[in-house]
């Protein structure tokens, strides 16, 4: 082979490598400007995540996934159903990826594909879900306690030495608080449901 074939030879490979056909639709169905096309693949997202122990692939891995055209191992990630959406990785992010609105197109992504077959992150979204329908707000306490006796009980221990330190910095209520104005978040949910019917 001659130098001009194994130079063409290698610029259809970083071409075929850079067919950026599903990382461009994640970022165009992810609401808003989502940036993930600006990702450097630094790492502090992981680096930065309190939920990245339990996911199969750090942020960072998955955007690279995205990047391959990787969509049945993204689909099948249980990563952005661990994601808590506590935002601290987009406040660190040099890029300003806005990598939990990401993790929702994807879940979004994998529930129509049929690919995410995990029991207990649908578990964990629902428990979520009916706290903010309750109380208008995430109640940490009793999200976690309920998930790690249903699905983790083992770990427990070492996450009840965790809870006592947020709440002795009062980061954690022992009790749930309701916001004001309950009625009004509960006509926006109502109004949701009745869009999201009809989409
Ligand atoms: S912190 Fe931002 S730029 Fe860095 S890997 Fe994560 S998403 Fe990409
Ligand atoms: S928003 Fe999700 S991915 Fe980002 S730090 Fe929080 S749990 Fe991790």
């Amino acid at each position: 082979m001659t130098p001009t074939e194994v130079l063409e030879q290698k610029g259809a490979g970083l071409r075929k490598q850079e067919d950026l056909t599903l990382l461009h639709e994640v970022s165009v169905a992810t609401a808003g400007v989502s940036h993930l096309e600006m990702c450097i693949q630094c790492g502090t997202c992981g680096g930065s995540c309190p939920s990245a122990a339990d996911m199969d692939h750090t942020p960072r891995m998955l955007f690279a996934m995205l990047r391959a055209g990787m969509r049945d191992e993204v689909l099948r990630s249980n990563t952005p159903w661990i994601c808590v959406s506590c935002y601290h990785c987009v406040v660190r992010c040099p890029q300003i990826v806005h990598i939990p609105d990401v993790m929702y197109t994807l879940k979004g992504m994998a529930i129509k594909a049929k690919l995410y077959k995990d029991s207990t992150a649908p578990h964990f979204s629902q428990t979520f879900v009916g706290m903010v329908e309750t109380f208008g707000r995430s109640f940490e306490l009793g999200l976690a306690t309920r998930h790690y006796l249903q699905h983790y009980p083992l770990r427990l221990p070492g996450m009840a030495i965790m809870g006592l330190g947020l709440m002795t910095k009062s980061r954690m209520t022992i009790l749930p608080k309701q916001i004001k104005h309950m009625d009004q978040l509960k006509a926006i949910l109502n109004k949701a449901k009745t869009l999201e019917l009809t989409a």
